[in-house]
């Protein structure tokens, strides 16, 4: 189906504003008003934007800012989430998308979850033909960028 990407975002992170309150966090939107369609799996698109953002608050300090930025290239749309949270040292950089890491496994445990959302997140965007990395410095911050076709013809690929 093709979709309102700008809306889509807009929701998401209207909803994380609203759970995030009480830690003060601030969101900050680069969005244009220009509408970006495209043609994607809308519930995948959520899970992905879900697991960025959850990360993001996650490893956020109190009062931190989180700024969700949604481009338009020629192909291409692009979505980045920039945290100024706890940051991922360099060493470990290649290993987040891999199934089941995390970093510091005490720190980790104490946050929650499985190691898995960063995983499934790539999972999806190379299925639907973009790409997703991370830029990140200890103790500085953390930004995820990803990339998507406006259309996908097929998906491959992915199962589940
Ligand atoms: P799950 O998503 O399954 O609940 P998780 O958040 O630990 O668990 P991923 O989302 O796959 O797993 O992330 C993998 C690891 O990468 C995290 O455990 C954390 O160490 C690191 N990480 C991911 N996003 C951030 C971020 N925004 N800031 C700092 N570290 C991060
Ligand atoms: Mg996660």
């Amino acid at each position: 189906d093709t979709i309102d990407v700008t809306k889509l975002v807009n929701s998401i992170i209207d909803r994380y504003e609203l759970v995030s309150n009480r830690d003060m966090i601030v969101f900050h939107r680069d969005i244009p008003d220009q509408t970006t369609f495209a043609t994607v799996d809308r519930d995948k698109l959520i899970q992905v934007l879900d697991n960025i953002l959850s990360n993001a608050v996650k490893y956020s300090p109190e009062g931190g800012r989180i700024s969700i930025l949604l481009g338009e290239g020629e192909k291409h749309f692009k979505i980045s989430v920039s945290d100024e949270g706890v940051g991922i040292p360099k060493e470990s950089l290649p290993q987040i998308f891999e199934r089941f890491y995390r970093v510091d496994k005490a720190r980790s445990r104490k946050l929650g979850g499985t190691g898995l959302g960063l995983a499934i997140a790539k999972q999806i965007v190379v299925a639907h033909g973009g790409s997703i990395w991370v830029d990140s410095e200890w103790n500085v911050g953390t930004t995820i960028t990803l990339t998507l076709p406006y259309s996908v013809e097929k998906v491959v690929g992915f199962n589940g």
